[in-house]
């Protein structure tokens, strides 16, 4: 069966197409949590205006007013565009101060959306390519990433799953199908920066609820919705 998961994984098919495949890997991640010890909490970070604040590149007006637009498409049309601008905006000594010494290698992963070339040039210029990470064009595509991310590079659920980020809309969607498929607790914590600090921080606590098999796959398919 590993096997089996190893070649789908590898092409990454989509979870309607794979269904069976999808529940066979949690069930069998599920036996090793329950037999083996488990990994511990898993802490999730956003990068942009979580980890990182946006507040001094917004003050350049050319990016303030395409803050929520891909900006390749605006205004970076060429690559050197992209090692200026995070030559000139991103210093590790700007990382959030309160989750500078929370990110760690071995138990936090980065989830961000935007566009992978920017963002990777980000995260390796602020020092945090040690820390795995998830790369998505659109939040949207956040919890159904985290879901294949676990599946696919963990050999047993988390403890529990702990998120940050400010913007929190869709992973609450999607929140209680995760926990009920994991069967762990999530904790999502809404935060807002003010400069390098957090200012705000709202958490909401997704428990557990037992589902039937057929339910199971229904959860499946609506994380991809
Ligand atoms: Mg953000």
């Amino acid at each position: 069966m590993e096997t089996y998961w190893t070649t789908i994984n590898t092409s990454f098919y989509d979870i309607n197409s794979n269904v069976t495949t999808f529940l066979l890997r949690l069930e069998e991640l599920k036996r090793k949590t329950q037999f083996f010890w488990t990994e511990g909490v898993l802490s999730i970070f956003d990068l942009d205006d979580t980890l990182y604040s946006r507040e001094e590149q917004l003050k350049n007006p050319l990016l303030a007013e395409n803050r929520w637009k891909k900006w390749n498409e605006i205004i970076l049309t060429e690559l050197w565009w992209y090692d200026q601008f995070v030559d000139d905006y991103y210093f590790t000594w700007w990382i959030t101060q309160e989750f500078v010494w929370m990110v760690k290698e071995e138990s936090s992963l980065i989830l961000t959306a935007w566009e992978f070339e920017l963002q990777m040039r980000k995260i390796i210029k602020l020092w945090l390519d040690r820390i795995k990470r998830i790369i998505v064009d659109d939040s949207k595509e956040k919890p159904l990433a985290l879901f294949k991310h676990i599946l696919s590079k963990f050999e047993k659920i988390p403890e529990r799953i702990v998120i940050y980020d400010d913007r929190v809309k869709y992973l609450l969607e999607k929140a209680q199908i995760l926990s009920n498929l994991f069967w762990v607790e999530i904790e999502i914590n809404e935060v807002k920066l003010k400069w390098n600090e957090v200012e705000q921080l709202e958490k909401i606590i997704f428990i557990p609820k037992q589902i039937e098999h057929a339910d199971m796959m229904l959860a499946l398919y609506s994380l991809n919705d």
